[in-house]
């Protein structure tokens, strides 16, 4: 089969591989579609996952497809369904899988390897992770099923509450369905920064009340002026740098929480006012990943309609052009997702 195989920085190759082949509990499943995501361009951009990811290496994670193989043991899934399955597993026995903090397992399933022609989904993904899309969705839509359950997870954790003021950092995919569902959890007020003014545009449209291109202005000043120097209730990461994450940090109202989702280069830190956090009783809150019932009601959301992620895939380019595909999406930043298809 073909396959993308990432050799390092910038570096990546369609070549000619073993098609996997499957065992009791597992699944072949042909990809139909794979969607790209923030974390799949960094590791193109720096060419590893520092610890995670031996090079060269398979990778991508969100997609969808039919299932073409099904291994013995393996009750309800058949032949020919199509379906998605999400990049992880938590093994239900770890000390945080008994706290219930099931995407903190310490023995978590990764599953990589979705810009292929066919992907195995191994036992306990299959058993845990694993869904059937409904015939109106199709591919590409189910694959962003991944991206929507961390949100979910995220904006689950940070209470966001009906009328809130909502302050979101960065209009790329993940911050734009933080809007997304940050609307449906009933926000008041939603205002979005980003440096990319199509991407401002598009917050815009998909219901953000006002945008910032924080090329121009300051999302700090901006966001006291539209609360009355308040500050938002809830105020979302989505870039992921020390300098945007100190700044989420100012623009909090007391008692409010910084949501902190967009993942730091390793080892870096960030500077936070005792006085702010203290007297201001601030909540700092870090989310990572998700678990596998936020990937199920991810997918519902979509598959009902709730959450249209529809406007976030802006392109659609074969496996033979990712190399292409990545290069896109480094240079020119007016695209979100682009889904591969093989
Ligand atoms: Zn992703
Ligand atoms: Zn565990």
């Amino acid at each position: 089969m073909k396959a993308a195989l990432l050799y390092g920085v910038r570096d990546l190759r369609v070549e000619s591989v073993d098609t996997p082949k499957i065992g009791a509990g597992e699944i072949l499943v042909k990809v139909k579609a794979a969607t790209t995501c923030g974390t799949d361009l960094k590791i193109f951009q720096r060419g590893y996952v520092a610890g995670v990811i031996n090079l060269p290496t398979v990778f991508g994670h969100e997609w969808a497809g039919d299932v073409v193989e099904v291994g013995e043991g393996v009750g309800w899934l058949k032949k020919g369904m199509r379906v998605r399955a999400g990049n992880s597993s938590p093994c239900l026995q770890c000390r945080m899988c008994q706290k219930e903090k099931y995407n903190l397992c310490e023995d978590m399933m990764w599953l990589w390897g979705a810009y292929a022609e066919y992907i195995k989904v191994p036992a306990r993904i299959v058993t845990l992770n694993t869904q059937q899309i409904p015939p109106h969705l199709t591919y590409e839509e189910a694959a962003v099923t991944e991206p929507l359950a961390c949100v979910l997870h995220g904006v689950e954790e940070a209470h966001v509450k009906l009328g809130d003021t909502v302050a979101i950092m960065g209009a790329g995919p993940i911050g734009l369905l933080h809007l997304l569902v940050a609307e449906k959890m009933g926000a008041g007020k939603i205002v979005v920064s980003d440096t990319i003014d199509e991407r401002l545009h598009l917050a815009r449209e998909l219901g953000a009340d006002e945008t910032v291109n924080a090329k121009r202005e300051d999302m700090v000043e901006k966001t006291k002026q539209l609360t009355g120097a308040y500050g938002a209730d809830v105020v979302i990461e989505a870039i992921g740098t020390p300098a945007t994450w100190e700044q989420t940090l100012k623009m909090v109202r007391k008692g409010g929480t910084a949501l902190m989702f967009g993942g730091c280069p390793p080892q870096t830190e960030i500077r936070v006012s005792t006085e702010q956090l203290h007297y201001g009783e601030t909540t700092i809150l870090g989310t990572f990943h998700t678990t596998p019932a936020h990937f199920k009601k991810a997918l519902n959301l979509i598959a009902s309609g709730t959450i249209n992620v529809k406007p976030l895939i802006t392109r659609k380019m074969k496996l033979d052009e990712i190399r292409e595909a990545f290069e896109t999406l480094t240079t020119s930043k007016s695209d979100l997702k682009i889904a591969i298809l093989p």
